[in-house]
């Protein structure tokens, strides 16, 4: 007797309902989370001017107001360097509440400063059209940043956080698209990265990645009669 072969549309409705009922207190438990993280850190000056929409553009909606409150708000001279500094605590602090909410996963709390001599650099190569080599493939006609933990998420703009790829293979990591070759060529790369970026690149990436049909090889029969 097997039960589970042949599922029925009754429970097939019952196990939406229970994922869209989970996936309802999980936001929930993220929004008290994060309107506690709001008042720990003492930016409730802000909250008026904040997008309560914050199931998008969760960064914007920390950043920017921090950004303006740092600049207008405070007494003192803030550097740009200060302000970096908080912009970054918060982005790491997104990038938990976000993983967490989305994935249920973890992340470990990690800053990563803005690394303004990099940028400057990378901008003057870019005007040069002297570009690193695509990580996959070695095209250097024209590469581009590639974050492992997207910026959406609140992941870092640091070089620790990002590959360089050609358009080809960014947009195939960020579609989930790579061939398990392509994927193996970013592996030891990838040792060399923050932390975070590391977790998400093996527990959400890769598990992305292997949902895909050219990957399913690999998986246990009784999983790919279910895909
Ligand atoms: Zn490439």
């Amino acid at each position: 007797m097997e039960k589970t072969k042949n599922i029925s549309v009754t429970e097939q409705n019952r196990r939406l309902r229970e994922k869209l009922h989970n996936d309802e207190r999980k936001y929930k438990e993220l929004l008290e989370l994060f309107e506690r993280v709001c008042e720990s850190v003492g930016y409730d000056k802000l909250a008026k001017s904040w997008n309560k929409d914050y199931r998008n553009g969760w960064v914007s909606s920390w950043t920017w107001p921090l950004y303006e409150f740092l600049n207008t708000k405070v007494e003192q001279k803030i550097t740009a360097n200060i302000r970096n500094e908080a912009v970054d605590i918060v982005r790491g602090i997104i990038l938990q509440l976000v993983v967490l909410g989305k994935y249920g996963i973890k992340l470990p709390f990690e800053t990563c400063p803005f690394d303004v001599d990099a940028n400057e650099k990378k901008k003057q190569n870019q005007y040069l059209k002297n570009y690193p080599e695509c990580l996959v493939c070695g095209e250097k006609r024209i590469t581009e940043v590639c974050h492992i933990v997207p910026r959406s998420q609140g992941g870092s703009d640091h070089q620790d956080n990002y590959f360089v790829l050609c358009p080809t293979h960014h947009h195939l990591f960020d579609h989930h698209r790579l061939s398990k070759a392509e994927w193996a060529s970013l592996e030891q790369a990838l040792e060399g990265k923050m932390e975070n970026a590391i977790i998400y690149a093996k527990s959400i990436r890769y598990e992305h990645m292997k949902s895909q049909l050219s990957w399913r090889d690999d998986l246990p029969d009784d999983f790919k009669r279910l895909v």
